[in-house]
């Protein structure tokens, strides 16, 4: 049996613990191969940018909750805030189930952030409403 990444043999089968290929103790770090080192590593881009996105129109939001009250009860802005929170959501979930804690816990701050952001425009919606 020889190592997928370098080609050596192996002296006692160690697997990558995702993909489950041969890989020698010098390819693996953290039990992962070259190969699945550089896939976490995308994953782990693509969420910086989705979150920060995902800031950006939070920043936004919050500016239009303080500076426009009348804009509050656009329902565009609800949406978009619910769909901010549910994306922050997903990437939290996502990032501890492959153990990224320092994209865990932005994730977790934005949506923290966003579930009260997104609570009070559902608030001042409803209360509009009944007006
Ligand atoms: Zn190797
Ligand atoms: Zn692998």
């Amino acid at each position: 049996m020889r190592c997928r990444s370098c080609g050596r043999p192996l002296e006692t089968l160690t697997l990558c613990v995702r993909c489950r290929r041969p890989t020698c103790d010098d390819c693996r770090v953290d039990g992962l191969c070259p190969h699945c080192r550089e896939v976490m590593e995308s994953y782990r881009r693509d969420w910086e940018v989705w979150l920060g996105y995902v800031e950006e129109r939070m920043a936004e939001i919050g500016a239009v909750v303080s500076s426009r009250p009348s804009c509050v009860v656009c329902p565009v802005l609800r949406e978009l805030s619910l769909s901010l929170l549910k994306t922050a959501w997903e990437i939290e979930e996502a990032a501890e189930r492959r153990g990224f804690e320092e994209v865990r816990e932005r994730a977790e701050r934005l949506r923290k952030g966003l579930f009260k952001v997104a609570g009070l425009i559902l608030a001042r919606q409803m209360a509009a409403s009944r007006e």
